[in-house]
């Protein structure tokens, strides 16, 4: 018996997952091989994203609700979008999503990793779990403002004229982080195809309004997303340490592996997701396994 980290009843535990599991699920369902490696240790190839050991039976089915709304409201009409126009509309259940999962986040990077923690950070955890668990006035999230970015790959940006591997981040890598700058902390999670950033206590929130997901309903459409300037050096300094530290080390024992699934698997490799996003990155103006007019 231990005790649940939301509900703090003593009682037997399950395996969380701080990414949900449905993405691990689509990473896989679209990949060249068929397995995941994670950025920390690529070579390693997994089946599943990580998992600790965090709450109860009841606690993990509550966020399992809002993760299925999500999934099927959000995540998969915007992955599967035919073209670069899309349109939708969304309820309460997404800013209760987003909520459990920089939740999940904040205490993984703090009381797992051991990430440095502050009062602060401490006072957004335990307003994120009132919240949760319909405790006090819930019908706000105070200063602790969920934002969604959508992704769009082949986008022009300066960002992207720098680094070769921005598709390939943005659109099939998970990343977490707590980013802390004079002018206050964000929780920052990367999953394919979108960025989520919590607020906590940065000062110019406020300029990232169009971003801000609704607490009752709203729509999620094309339009201009600001990133503060933090962020874009964060971006910048995170792109390149990925290609010198992760992407430029894999072993020659787990190339040959990958290499040796992709050949007994040829039509897999030709019509993966993988393969359209490494094209991208490296051939930014050809389209050979591309459609010029859909999107990623
Ligand atoms: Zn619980």
């Amino acid at each position: 018996m231990s005790q649940c980290r939301l509900c703090k009843k003593q009682v037997k535990l399950e395996e969380s997952h701080i990414i949900p599991k449905f993405i691990g699920k689509w990473l896989r369902k679209t990949s060249a091989t068929g397995y995941l490696r994670s950025i920390d240790n690529p070579n390693i190839r997994r089946q599943d994203l990580f998992k600790v050991k965090l709450l109860c039976k009841s606690c993990e089915d509550l966020f399992s609700d809002t993760e299925s709304y999500f999934a099927e409201t959000i995540f998969h009409p915007y992955v599967n979008r035919e073209n670069f126009s899309y349109n939708l509309s969304y309820n309460h259940n997404l800013s209760k999503f987003f909520a459990s999962l920089s939740w999940r986040v904040l205490v993984y990077l703090t009381e797992f990793l051991n990430n440095e923690t502050s009062p602060e950070i401490e006072k957004c955890k335990s307003k994120l779990e009132d919240f949760l668990l319909g405790i006090g006035n819930t019908s706000n999230l105070d200063q602790y403002e969920q934002h969604l970015i959508p992704l769009e790959s082949g986008s022009q940006s300066l960002l992207n004229t720098k680094h070769s591997n921005i598709n390939s981040y943005f659109c099939r890598a998970i990343d977490t982080d707590l980013l802390n700058s004079k002018s206050g902390s964000l929780i920052y999670i990367k999953i394919p195809n979108f960025m989520i950033i919590s607020n906590i206590n940065y000062k110019y929130i406020n300029k990232m309004r169009s971003s801000r997901v609704a607490l009752k309903h709203g729509v999620l459409a094309p339009k201009e997303y600001i990133l503060p300037i933090e962020m874009q050096h964060y971006l910048d300094n995170r792109l390149t340490f990925i290609k010198e530290n992760i992407t430029n080390v894999i072993s020659e024992t787990q190339n040959d592996k990958i290499l040796s699934t992709i050949k007994n698997d040829l039509d897999r490799f030709e019509n993966s997701h993988t393969l359209k996003i490494v094209e991208a990155d490296l051939y930014p103006n050809q389209f050979i396994f591309r459609d010029k007019g859909k999107p990623l």
